[in-house]
């Protein structure tokens, strides 16, 4: 079969890849000049470094098995969690469940419950009955205010900002449960990440596309899917200012569901209207280098209400400076709605928004540490998953003969990370082949 992938992210890429060594004629098309979509990297201090701040789960068996056949796995490191959590005008360690014990912001009892509360989760919490009601609403019932409003709740609204009393609480038991899992019972939870960063996967990705015979266009988005009676019959593109149409079998869609919406307006209305109500939040992320540290935590969670981001994350308190030229990285994100004003500003503005938050990590701090800053933004940064939400999961399957979807809301109740997106590249390559796969997966 010829068939065509719009979007080279990592659910595109590894859809690619799997179905040119089942021997299918390949092609990707990707908007943007580079691959890797939310993965993707940049060049920054003599290495590459992700746009968006990325590490990995020993949950996250699809990376770990990708590493492994794209012979990388001598460039994987594991490294301890310093996560830290700022709340009352002090940084928390937040890692271990000692750490939990000595969380001064909680009342003792509000402690000893939430510890309960994350195990029952943990073990016992089945997502299909959670799914159907809000974790808000569960949280509140089954613990204590302070603690919904000290740790949960503000985890929820940085997140998800106004739409954080929607989600359900199978998002959040899954989270826990997905992150527990294929940790070896450590109690020092390890991270890990690839030397030379997931630029080394993609690369991997693209070269064997290529070997197989697969071609991949980049800065060349997709203007519209062709359908004729009812079958998906190939695409639009453009590169370099021309438009050309490639005759497809079939089209496989890893775009955000409104980008669907309008490539493909030919698709039944009834799933039109699964992806017209899908909403996402935008991930908002700078990055900045510095001649010296601001924190000694890797993760610092930004909980405040009065506090303009959601997490200030020092890469090269995790991975050592010298491999950044002895440059220390710093990330600075929050998610908002597309349509909030934050996600407009430019990175001028948002550093001085940003500036009171720093001097109160670190009273020091002053903008002439930086050297260099970058931002970047993804508006389909995270789906949304509102109660009941896998009543409307739109299938992989649109209605249109060979016309496809598998983007980051289909992944439920797991929720978006490459691990998943991997897992999603490999679903669609079954279904897309004639075999049955669930729209959801399961780690
Ligand atoms: C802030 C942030 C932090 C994250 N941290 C982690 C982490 O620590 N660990 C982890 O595992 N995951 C993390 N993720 C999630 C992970 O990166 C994503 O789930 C995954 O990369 C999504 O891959 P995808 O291929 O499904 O989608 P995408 O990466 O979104 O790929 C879709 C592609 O389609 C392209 N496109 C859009 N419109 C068109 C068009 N018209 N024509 C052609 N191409 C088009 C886009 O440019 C994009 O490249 C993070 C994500 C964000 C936003």
């Amino acid at each position: 079969m010829r068939i065509g992938i719009v979007g080279g992210g990592m659910a595109g890429l590894m859809a690619a890849y799997r179905l040119g060594q089942a021997g299918h004629q390949v092609s990707v098309y990707e908007a943007q000049p580079s691959l890797g979509g939310q993965a993707g990297t940049f060049p920054i201090a003599g290495n590459r470094l992700e746009h968006f701040y990325h590490h990995i789960f020993h949950s996250d068996l699809a990376v770990l098995d990708l590493i492994d056949e794209l012979g990388l796995s001598d460039r994987l490191v594991w490294h301890h969690n310093r996560s830290g959590y700022f709340y009352g005008g002090r940084i928390h360690d937040f890692v271990t469940p000692l750490d939990l014990i000595k969380f001064k912001p909680l009342p003792f009892l509000s402690r000893i419950i939430l510890g309960v509360q994350t195990l029952w989760l943990q073990h016992f919490g089945d997502w299909r009955k959670l799914e159907r009601i809000t974790a808000k609403e569960w949280l509140l019932k089954r613990g204590t205010r302070p603690i919904y409003d000290v740790v949960w709740g503000a985890l929820l609204r940085g997140k998800f900002g106004d739409l954080d009393e929607r989600v359900n609480m199978a998002w959040l038991s899954t989270k826990i449960q997905v992150r527990r899992a294929h940790n070896g019972g450590e109690w020092h939870e390890s991270l890990g990440y690839v030397m030379g960063s997931l630029q080394l996967l993609i690369d991997g990705l693209e070269q064997r596309i290529r070997a197989d015979g697969g071609s991949i266009h980049t800065s060349a988005p997709v203007e519209r899917v062709h359908v004729v009676e009812g079958r998906c019959t190939g695409l639009t593109y453009t590169e370099n200012g021309t438009s050309f149409t490639d005759d497809l079998d079939a089209v496989i869609m890893t775009v955000g569901s409104h980008v669907a919406l309008q490539i493909a307006p030919d698709m039944p209305n009834d799933y039109r209207r699964l992806l017209e109500v899908q909403r996402y939040q935008g991930a908002i992320v700078l990055v900045a280098t510095m001649d010296r540290s601001l924190v000694d935590n890797y993760w610092l969670s930004l909980p405040e209400h009065d506090i303009p981001l959601v997490v200030a994350l020092e890469h090269t308190n995790f991975i050592e400076p010298e491999h950044y030229q002895g440059k220390r990285i710093l990330y600075l994100s929050n998610y908002v709605s597309p349509e909030h004003p934050q996600f407009h500003m430019s990175k001028e503005e948002l550093l001085e928004l940003y500036e009171p938050t720093l001097r109160r990590l670190n009273p020091a701090f002053r903008l002439d540490w930086i050297n260099e800053s970058w931002l970047f933004k993804d508006r389909f940064g995270q789906p949304v998953f509102d109660v009941n939400y896998s009543q409307r999961i739109p299938s992989h399957e649109t209605g249109i003969k060979g016309l496809y979807l598998a983007n980051t809301s289909q992944i439920y109740p797991e929720d978006r990370g490459v691990n998943f997106a991997l897992r999603l590249g490999e679903t669609i390559t079954t279904i897309v082949q004639g075999g049955t796969a669930r729209a959801s997966l399961r780690w």
